[in-house]
């Protein structure tokens, strides 16, 4: 039987919310075996995101400090010349990055003289010999299938959490235009990058709700982030509860556990990780972290590229290459 046929898509939320909820060692040891059996366990994938366009969003998420109706320090930022993204990902090759990540601060793409220049920028990062990325809002097929064309190889457009709870976040779309969105990117043959945050004031049951999305779709995400929320001030969640680690062992190790052939990404929330706990998430099966040279996961701070190499170089990892 191939490899892939072993993972499963049949997964019941109660099957979810006991292997989150069981005791932490015997968890992590399953989702460390797991991981040891479908990637290598000392390679992490090292992905740099840049945004291309900063702010200004008409959107309402409430973790969001690029929502223009809230007060938050954030700089607007009009799209980047293809150059400085063009010069941004050359620079992340030369320092250990096999995946260029675009975001703009969009609803929706357009189909403008901007998303001309996102294709110009995707076809340029290509031929540079990276991994391209983007997230830039909703998207219809068409618009997946210039991205496809140009080079794209990965489209980020998370779930953010469950669907009972999506619009306690966001009012200004619903849960069903994400899956949309996923479904225009897969029938353009895009590979999917979609996960959510926690700490958004979720409970556990939404966190396994959002996980069984991902987990029971006919194809699993080729990556999935998580993230622990940025608390950003002027934002409705900036007073949340900081995430504490073991909540984010548990999320990383479930969905670890229930989608073995996928890169579960350590995202937002890592700068108030000591290497201590980043360690326990790649105990627990994270095998990919955001880095960049400019210190910020788009606008929420982040460790250094140099940092993340030399905490990877004590925990005996390393930076996996482009296949
Ligand atoms: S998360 Fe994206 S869509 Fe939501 S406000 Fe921020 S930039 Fe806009």
């Amino acid at each position: 039987m191939e490899k892939e046929q072993l993972v499963r898509h049949d997964w019941t939320k109660e099957e979810l919310l006991a292997i989150y909820n069981q005791p932490l060692m015997g968890l992590v040891y399953r989702a460390a075996s797991v991981h040891r059996l479908w990637h290598h366990p000392e390679e992490v994938q090292v992905a740099t995101l840049l945004s291309v366009k900063t702010g200004g969003c008409p959107e309402d998420c409430s973790y969001c400090g690029q929502a223009a109706r809230y007060h938050t320090d954030i700089k607007v930022q009009a799209l980047l010349p293809t150059d400085t993204v063009l010069a941004h990902a050359r620079k992340a090759k030369e320092n250990g990055a096999s995946r260029f990540c675009m975001a703009a601060a969009w609803r929706e793409v357009r189909d403008n003289r901007d998303f001309d220049r996102i294709i110009d920028m995707v076809k340029g990062v290509n031929e540079l010999g990276l991994e391209v990325c983007c997230t830039l809002g909703m998207l219809t097929e068409n618009q997946a299938k210039r991205l496809q064309e140009a080079g794209l190889y990965a489209y980020n457009h998370n779930l953010d959490t469950s669907a009972d709870y999506y619009n306690e976040v966001i009012s200004t779309r619903k849960f069903d235009n994400r899956i949309n969105t996923i479904d225009n990117v897969r029938k353009a043959g895009l590979t999917v990058c979609s996960g959510g945050i926690i700490g958004l004031g979720e409970t556990v049951d939404d966190r396994i709700s959002m996980l069984l999305t991902l987990a029971t779709m006919e194809k699993h995400p080729e990556s999935v982030p998580i993230n622990a929320l940025a608390r950003v001030k002027g934002t409705p969640l900036e007073n949340n509860p900081k995430v504490e680690i073991w909540e984010m062992v548990r999320m990383i190790a479930t969905a670890r556990i229930a989608m073995p052939a996928s890169m579960v990404r350590l995202s937002s929330g890592r700068i108030e990780m000591s290497e201590v706990e980043q360690a326990w998430c790649f105990m627990a099966g994270a095998n990919s972290i955001f880095a960049g040279e400019l210190q910020t996961l788009l606008v929420t701070p982040n460790p250094g590229l140099n940092d993340d190499i030399q905490m990877l170089h004590t925990l005996g990892l390393r930076p996996m290459s482009k296949e």
